[in-house]
């Protein structure tokens, strides 16, 4: 299968790689139920978000859903979610951690 966007196979496309770069992440964490909380990243746009939460659970070794430009992580990761985005690929000045 063909990238939409440069038509190159997808073992060979960078466009998920150079979208990453220039991302504007949010990051805040939320409470839920019973207390518990949850970490938000929020913010992406044009990139496989569910991909992107397969790796930060796995990461952080957390659980999560991926919903539209949303990740939630179970449990409070604002600490550590940074560089790990970071090592992702993501631009350490563009991540807003609340
Ligand atoms: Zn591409």
């Amino acid at each position: 299968m063909n990238c939409p966007r440069c038509g190159l196979p997808q073992e060979l496309c960078v466009c998920d790689e150079m979208t990453r770069v220039g991302q504007k992440i949010k990051v805040r964490t939320d409470r839920r139920r019973y207390g518990k909380y949850v970490t938000v990243v929020s913010g992406f746009e044009n990139v496989d978000v569910g991909k992107i939460a397969k790796d930060l659970k796995g990461r952080l070794a957390c659980g999560g859903t991926a919903k539209k430009d949303t990740v939630e992580l179970q449990g409070n990761h604002v600490s550590r979610v940074k560089d790990v985005l970071v090592d992702m690929g993501f631009s350490e000045d563009m991540i807003d951690v609340a």
